[in-house]
């Protein structure tokens, strides 16, 4: 297995036409994916890379395994994250910003000095794989809003202060005009 962290790759036309990468990436090497979780494993990189029309395709798989925070019951948990890569890189400025347009239509990726890192490629498709609202499990119970009781382990507390709330005063209020 070869360490990857320091690859990278001259996106040259004249040099090759396709390549395949494959290798892996140590945990220590991984500092932007470790910014939105803890990285329990180094990442698997397996992907080619194809010059077709002036456009390198990047395609494959990378994957790793982090811990993350659930976003209910706030217990940090793994995750395997498998990501399947597609992506198109082409080599040049970016004309359509430079231009002040917004590119909607096409999903490119633009290389000035046409420096592929394949570190910067994989933590990038890792990051995006996270969840937004990552979950312990689907049916996490959570904390209770009002208690604060953690209800995947504990039973809520609300109902020991029924007697405090606006609702029991309401009741009383109402049986005092009859
Ligand atoms: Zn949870
Ligand atoms: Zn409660």
């Amino acid at each position: 297995m070869r360490d990857l962290s320091s690859l990278v790759i001259a996106l040259d036309p004249k040099a090759f036409k396709a390549r395949k990468i494959s290798g892996f990436l140590p945990e220590s090497s991984l500092q932007e994916l470790a910014r939105d979780a803890t990285v329990l494993e180094a990442a698997q990189v397996e992907v080619t890379l194809q010059l077709d029309k002036e456009r390198w395709y990047v395609s494959g798989q990378v994957s790793s395994k982090v811990e993350v925070k659930c976003s209910r019951c706030l217990d940090p948990f793994a995750m395997e994250l498998v990501v399947p890569v597609d992506r198109e890189y082409v080599v040049g400025p970016d004309v359509g910003r430079r231009m002040g347009e917004v590119e909607v239509i096409e999903e490119l990726v633009y290389l000035e000095d046409g420096q592929f890192s394949v570190l910067r490629m994989a933590e990038e498709e890792l990051i995006i794989s996270l969840p937004m609202i990552p979950l312990c499990r689907e049916d996490c119970a959570g904390l209770c809003p009002g208690c604060g009781a953690e209800l995947n382990r504990e039973p809520c507390r609300c109902e020991v202060k029924t007697d405090d709330s606006p609702f029991s005063i309401l009741k009383g209020r109402v049986s005092g005009k009859q």
